[in-house]
């Protein structure tokens, strides 16, 4: 029986029919891998996620993570889960064999990513913090960071967090408080609060490692003074022992509307709670140099967003074919027409049903193309050299703030069609789609916003990037609508669609262009964010289109449905949003909040 959490079949589709990451096999550092080892990777994947994620995820919710002021205690299935995830090898293996790691390549790790998100986002969220925390001080930090602190995080021994929030610095972290104060034997202690932080505490691991946002005394004023600190919940001797526990506790935790698994908490650091040698003061260890927390928080961004982004489409994914399997199942009314002595109709037989499905389909379908996609830009950056790995990162610079919030908004609409599809029986606990949507409503949230993605799109990797990284989108539009139209039939008709909306998104960039970025156009980010986003995907279903042209059977011809309804449905939309960044009449910059 096919699976309910994720298409095995769809994602060999996308590697193998779509991307051909064979030919990733033959570059220098994928060569120890081949199709039969990413696919016996993938089939671990769906097994490790179908057996030991997926049965606690609802559970993960029911009791959610309780703090009893000292102690945080969660479900004995999420620290199992996560044992197993390890001793699969998935912390590591994406890692470059140089690092230790494994050296599969990131499109096949994120795919397998998507299995354990859609099993159960909730205790995959403290995996993915430990790969993203490994990675960082892998990078960043020196051998002796890498040793006592990237290691254990790599086994498993001990989880990550990434605290920069604070209670009153969230999207804008420029203001952040929390001060790191220089020791005499080269160590720091921290001082402050945090918010927010993911994985703050638990009983889960060895230990804990912080990555915390803070300045040192005199730092520069904004983000320029911002640095990066190491900040173990235990200190760690040379010998990588546990020693005293540090001074950094718990001021509580927030009960959040869904992926409730993942604990979420308010640390607070340097209270006095403990007095590691004697004294006060989170000991903290300084990441790179003083001043670079940003940039390097900043180069693992790419990794973080896009692991957002792979989460938010599982989760809209794994609704779609639980309504899928419901819509078929239950019985309900007759065709237009039908007497009522013939027997009633599954719900998949009514037109608006259908086309309810189609439309999940066409959202989660084309974000895993975009995450995988954005993945292969990342070994395409890894693996090949000059021109081409230069233009697969501002490629990826580009897109990532779409792969963040495409799945976020689109998925998480999946999610409510989901529900819609179940009709009664959706909006109750006793079926998981309810649960998907309010784990999926975060993903616009963290990370950072949906706004704040708009912002970063239009004004730092468009406007600020003089349209560079933007030229080199609009050129592979144009590739795949040359092989769409020598395809013919319906694929002509969709590259005229396509190239006439990408003609647009560039005359409305040079509009925002010419009107100097400034707060009118700026207003209309969100718009401009959410209009490339859908034309982005216009794109990957043509190129999804393609890889289906010529095959027969009801998984192409399922690709060719999306398609038609991602161009006839979903493609038009934007066109009003480009109308709006064109515009930027600034309804929304000259209003008077008092109007609100
Ligand atoms: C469940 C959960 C888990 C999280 N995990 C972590 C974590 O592990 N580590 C961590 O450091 N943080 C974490 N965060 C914090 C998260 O990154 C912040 O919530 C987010 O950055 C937004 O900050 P805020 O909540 O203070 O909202 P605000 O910054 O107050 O924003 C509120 C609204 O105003 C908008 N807005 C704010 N400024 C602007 C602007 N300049 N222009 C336009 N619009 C703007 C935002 O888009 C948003 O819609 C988590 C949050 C949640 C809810």
């Amino acid at each position: 029986m096919a699976s309910e959490i994720l298409s095995a079949r769809d994602v060999d589709f996308l590697l193998f029919e779509w991307l051909r990451s064979e030919e990733l096999f033959e570059r220098e550092p994928f060569a120890q891998h081949s199709r039969e080892t990413a696919e016996a990777v993938l089939e671990l994947a769906e097994t490790v996620a179908t057996e030991r994620f997926a049965p606690h995820a609802r559970a993960n919710d029911l009791q959610e993570p309780s703090f009893d002021g000292t102690t945080v205690t969660l479900i004995p299935e999420v620290g199992t889960a996560l044992r197993a995830f390890a001793d699969a090898g998935f912390l590591t293996a994406g890692v470059p064999e140089s690092h230790g790691g494994e050296g599969v390549p990131t499109s096949v790790v994120s795919a397998c990513l998507a299995w354990f998100h859609a099993a159960n986002t909730a205790t995959s969220g403290y995996s993915l913090l430990s790969m993203a925390a490994a990675n960082l001080i892998r990078t960043h930090g020196t051998d002796e960071q890498r040793r006592l602190f990237a290691e254990p995080l790599a086994q498993g021994r001990f989880t990550g967090t990434m605290a920069l929030s604070e209670p009153a610095s969230g999207s804008n972290l420029a203001d952040l408080l929390t001060r790191a104060i220089p020791q005499d034997d080269g160590t720091y202690r921290l001082f402050g609060r945090k918010m927010w932080i993911s994985g703050g505490d638990h009983e889960l691991a060895d230990n804990i490692v912080h990555l915390v946002l803070a300045r040192t005394p005199d730092a520069a004023p904004g983000t320029k003074g911002i640095s990066i600190f190491i900040v173990p919940k235990c200190l760690v001797a040379e010998d990588g022992s546990l020693g005293e526990r540090n001074d950094v506790v718990l001021a509580g935790i927030n009960h959040k509307m869904g992926s409730r698994g993942t604990v979420n908490t308010a640390p607070v650091l340097g209270d006095g709670a403990h007095r590691p040698g004697g004294a006060a003061g989170a000991v903290g260890y300084l990441v790179g140099s003083i001043g670079q927390g940003l940039p390097i928080m900043f180069s693992m961004m790419n990794e973080a967003r896009l692991g957002v982004g792979i989460a938010g489409t599982a989760v809209g994914y794994t609704g779609y074919l639980k309504s899928l399997a419901y819509a078929r199942e239950r019985l309900q009314g007759r065709p237009f027409g039908a007497k009522p002595t013939e027997p009633q109709v599954a719900l998949t037989e009514h037109p608006d049903v259908r086309r309810m499905l189609l439309a999940q389909k066409a959202y989660v379908e084309g974000a895993l193309a975009l995450m995988l996609y954005c993945s292969r830009l990342v070994d395409d950056a890894h693996s090949l050299e000059g021109e081409a790995a230069d233009e697969a990162l501002a490629l990826l610079g580009l897109l990532t703030p779409i792969a963040k919030s495409f799945p976020a908004q689109w998925c998480l609409e999946a999610n409510s069609l989901a529900i819609q599809v179940m009709g009664g029986a959706g909006y109750t606990r006793d079926h998981d789609v309810e649960q998907h949507y309010r784990d999926n409503r975060l993903n616009a949230i963290h990370e950072g916003t949906h706004g704040i993605q708009g912002l970063d799109l239009l004004g730092r990797k468009v406007l600020l990037d003089g349209g560079r990284a933007l030229g080199l989108l609009v050129a592979r539009i144009h590739e795949t609508a040359e092989r769409a139209t020598a395809a013919g039939e319906s694929g002509e008709a969709y590259a005229v669609s396509l190239l006439a909306m990408t003609a647009r998104l560039q005359e409305v960039t040079r509009l925002a262009g010419e009107a100097g970025g400034g707060a009118d156009v700026l207003a209309e980010a969100t718009a401009y964010l959410e209009g490339t986003g859908h034309l982005v995907i216009a794109w990957l279903w043509l190129e999804q289109w393609l890889a289906a042209h010529g095959k027969e059977g009801a998984f192409y011809d399922g690709k060719r449905a999306a398609t038609a309804y991602f161009f006839t449905r979903e493609l038009p939309k934007v066109g009003l949003w480009f109308d709006l960044v064109a515009a930027h009449d600034g309804l929304t910059t000259h209003l008077d909040p008092a109007t609100l």
